[in-house]
């Protein structure tokens, strides 16, 4: 998680309030520490349902061939010799409204075609990369963290020898991103959030200087970022978009009213580490995007991913008492902010407890009282360790490989919630 101003200005300061709200506010950047580096989410929010389909691929490359049943396929206009398509499906749920707006990356690749065809680049050609919907958004995010992203470096980048080798990974990569079924990656999201959840969302996949992705504008106009990588396949940037997608349905339904004010009466040690059960929800997120528990969370992923989820998996009982120990010292007011916000960070790793352990709790619950109950859980994070103790307790009876679980002082410490 980025250390927040007020938090950086109070380095010794112990446990305080104020600490909870800012990680309340800060639970989905916390998300995906890995995959969104610096993300800059804001706190969940209630969408407008959308009763309409839009799904629309907004980019300029070739009319996609596509096995998927698409409504309608509009010819807005050209760049660069390709066509900008927009297309609409027929599939997608009404409580989705998600868009693929690749402007950015096309308008650079045109560049990078001119530049291999020796033709001359205009300014019109890099007023197409400037104005376009993903670079102008791209440079907010970038501003609103105070870094520095003018458009002469992002000429020079464009115009690096670095990035003339990667050309035709890039649009192969982008024709292959833009096959993606959005629709299933969105539908993925959805089975595992309430009924009432909706999912809005712009997907950016860009060509950037850095190589990292993230969400941004959750609250008002949620964007995902995702830098346009050759190493990942169709299949893995459909995962990534389902565990992201459900992020934002998150955010959208969850926790409820009532439940968000039941927690916001408690005391603030108790909230922090509730804040903090939260984020468990990147193991929620993990289970979605794989499509139920039977499936490899990492079946789409490169083999070294998967060995590394598998090796941390076999860590499952000493990471839960990693992470039951902070939360202990958390309640008993040992630690100092920039403490709890280092070790917060510490579980985020590549995929770490937040992750690993969230995952196989969400798992062993689905497995043992059905995905409704788990869904309670996910929006209720109150009865997350106590549903996850008593799945495990019936688990340890049977099984010659127990599970650890989360002691029992601890769990009542912080309230159950209502069954
Ligand atoms: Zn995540």
């Amino acid at each position: 998680m980025r250390r927040s101003p007020v938090l950086q200005s109070a380095p010794n300061k112990r446990f305080s309030a104020r600490t909870a709200v800012l990680l309340i506010d800060n639970l989905p950047r916390m998300y995906c520490r890995r995959l969104l580096k610096r993300g800059r989410a804001a706190s969940s929010s209630t969408f407008v349902s959308e009763p309409f389909v839009d799904v629309r691929v907004t980019m300029g490359m070739k009319p996609l061939t596509t096995a998927r049943i698409l409504l309608g396929a509009f010819l807005i206009g050209g760049v660069f010799g390709f066509a900008s398509v927009c297309f609409a499906q027929t599939s997608m749920p009404p409580a989705v409204s998600v868009r693929l707006v690749t402007d950015e990356a096309v308008a650079v690749l045109a560049i990078l075609a001119k530049r291999k065809a020796n033709q001359p680049i205009t300014e019109t050609d890099w007023q197409r990369v400037f104005s376009s919907e993903g670079y102008v958004r791209l440079k907010q995010r970038e501003l609103s963290l105070k870094r520095s992203f003018e458009d002469n470096d992002f000429k020079t980048f464009v115009l690096s020898d670095q990035l003339a080798e990667r050309a035709q990974a890039l649009e192969e990569t982008l024709t292959r991103w833009s096959n993606a079924d959005i629709t299933g990656a969105a539908r993925l999201a959805l089975a595992y959030l309430p009924k009432e959840a909706r999912i809005r969302a712009k997907i950016y996949p860009v060509i950037k200087p850095r190589e990292n992705s993230f969400v941004f504008e959750v609250k008002t106009d949620p964007a995902i970022f995702l830098y346009l990588d050759p190493a990942v396949s169709k299949e893995k940037f459909e995962n990534t978009l389902a565990h992201e997608l459900h992020h934002i349905g998150y955010g959208s339904s969850c926790p409820s009213k009532q439940v968000s004010e039941e927690i916001a009466k408690l005391q603030p040690r108790k909230r922090m580490v509730l804040t903090l059960v939260g984020a468990f929800g990147e193991g929620f997120a993990m289970l979605a995007a794989a499509g139920g528990p039977d499936i490899h969370p990492h079946a789409v992923s490169r083999p070294e991913e998967r060995t590394r989820w598998d090796k941390d998996m076999a860590n499952f009982n000493d990471d839960l008492k990693k992470v039951e120990s902070f939360f202990v010292s958390i309640l008993e007011n040992r630690l100092t902010d920039d403490e709890i916000q280092k070790t917060a960070s510490s579980f985020f790793g590549v995929q770490g407890p937040w992750y690993t352990v969230g995952w196989k709790m969400s798992v062993l619950i689905e497995k043992t009282y059905g995905r409704a109950k788990l869904i309670e859980c996910i929006c209720d994070q109150r009865k997350l360790l106590p549903t996850y103790n008593e799945a495990a307790a019936k688990h340890n009876r049977i099984s010659s490989e127990p599970l650890a679980l989360w002691s029992a002082s601890m769990v009542n410490g912080i309230g159950r919630g209502k069954h």
